[in-house]
């Protein structure tokens, strides 16, 4: 076998394979239970609404909430988008025609998919606080309180960050905002499904998280609402057939939200004996990269992590080389050699990386089907690769020298 045709997946915070137990409870849904769960009137219809709801209690049992506080969205951008404006529409307190209408409060290392609706939110009148991660990449209940202000009507934190996997304070938060009165919004991607989350005693208004991130299809995703203490009201983005009480108007994606509904049932069942074996991969990866290869760092907090992420930077190696010397895994990488800025990862910069070591990092992410052999061979690529760039790197000859690269002052001509 050709291993470069066959790449090792490490790439799980990107996307997950779809279990095939989910695509076999989604199947009949695509052609023989093909109905329209809007169809109050006949036995297609009523197939697919039974399918739908039992979706929706598989997917509330995973967050610990009721079945109806869980709308269906398109994924978990869409459930972001629809939390965050959603809420800043209703909650806006400021009279009508006055310029701020209520501050919002979010972290600089959010998903795009926060930091894109708070940044429309300013452009039409809203204030906005991104809090500056420190160092070690976690947002604590104490700098969230800091940042709040008398008018503050929504905090959205999000609770592991996908790039490093770090994980902020959330019930911490979550109780600071309930003893303020003031919404709290997490987008909760990559932690629903891998731990164990309860809205209620995590004190969560509004949760995003996404299918396809849990093993479950693209293009699907859920947003809780919570119903009482407090009822969170939402602005819908969309409006047209009412789906969703009102907050998500368009025919249901039925396959998608059946898929949905397994991949959380098999989580449930199944996340508390994945954490530890992910661990376990996880730490050997760290530890070995780390022990063979010197200045060596892994980014975000040492331990406070979900247990499949991982994302090292490797000094003196230069992050286009490095990707392409690791072809064989697939895998993340803090460099933006593919897109049309050259800056690196904008979330690695926030915790104070240089761009050095932000373009020579990788993000390593394991999942379901990831075996000890893989993660072994991914550690002797890695090792081969940063070597053979390290050979070439004049710079590293002068580290090993012993010569403080930072002291250096450079002649320019
Ligand atoms: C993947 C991801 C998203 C986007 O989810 P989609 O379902 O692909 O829209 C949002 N936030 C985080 C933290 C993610 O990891």
């Amino acid at each position: 076998m050709n291993p470069s045709k066959n790449p090792i997946y490490l790439d799980n915070a990107a996307t997950t394979r779809c279990d095939p137990r989910v695509v076999e409870a989604m199947f009949p849904y695509f052609s023989e239970k093909f109905g329209n769960a809007g169809s109050r009137n006949h036995r297609f219809g009523w197939e697919a609404e039974d399918a739908i709801e039992q979706a929706r209690e598989q997917c509330a049992a995973v967050i610990g909430a009721q079945a109806k506080e869980v709308v269906f969205t398109s994924g978990a951008t869409e459930s972001n988008n629809l939390a965050v404006k959603g809420a800043a529409e209703i909650y806006a307190r400021a009279p009508q025609g006055q310029r701020g209408r209520g501050h919002i409060v979010t972290v600089a290392h959010e998903h795009k998919a926060v930091l894109d609706p708070v940044h429309r939110l300013e452009r039409e009148g809203f204030d906005a606080t991104f809090i500056s991660p420190p160092p070690d990449g976690v947002i604590t209940a104490a700098m969230v309180e800091a940042a709040i202000r008398p008018d503050t009507i929504l905090v959205s934190v999000m609770w592991a960050n996908n790039e490093l996997g770090t994980i902020n304070e959330v019930p911490e938060i979550g109780r600071l905002c309930h003893s303020k009165e003031i919404i709290f919004h997490t987008d909760a991607t990559q932690w629903v499904g891998k731990m164990p989350t309860n809205v209620e005693a995590d004190c969560i208004d509004l949760l995003s998280w996404s299918a396809h991130k849990i093993y479950g299809p693209k293009g699907v995703g859920g947003l809780y609402v919570r119903r009482r203490k407090p009822r969170v009201r939402l602005e819908a983005l969309q409006d047209g057939g009412g789906q969703e009480r009102g907050m998500r108007s368009g025919t249901h994606n039925v396959t998608g939200i059946v898929g949905f509904g397994k991949a959380c049932e098999l989580c449930r069942d199944e996340a508390d004996a994945e954490r530890p074996r992910l661990l376990a991969l996880r730490t050997k990866l760290e530890r070995e990269l780390t022990s063979r290869l010197d200045v060596t760092q892994v980014n975000g907090h040492a331990t406070r992590r979900i247990p499949g992420t991982a994302n090292i930077s490797f000094a003196f190696v230069e992050g286009e080389s490095l990707m392409m010397g690791v072809r064989e895994i697939a895998c993340s990488s803090g460099s933006a050699c593919t897109s049309a800025s050259l800056e690196p990862s904008y979330v690695l910069k926030s915790l104070g990386i240089g761009d050095e070591m932000a373009h020579s990092s990788l993000r390593l992410s394991m999942g379901r089907w990831t075996t000890a052999e893989e993660i072994d061979r991914a550690i002797s690529l890695i090792e081969g690769a940063v070597n053979h760039l390290r050979k070439l790197s004049p710079l590293y000859d002068l580290h090993k020298e012993g010569v403080d690269i930072s002291k250096i002052v450079w002649q320019t001509h």
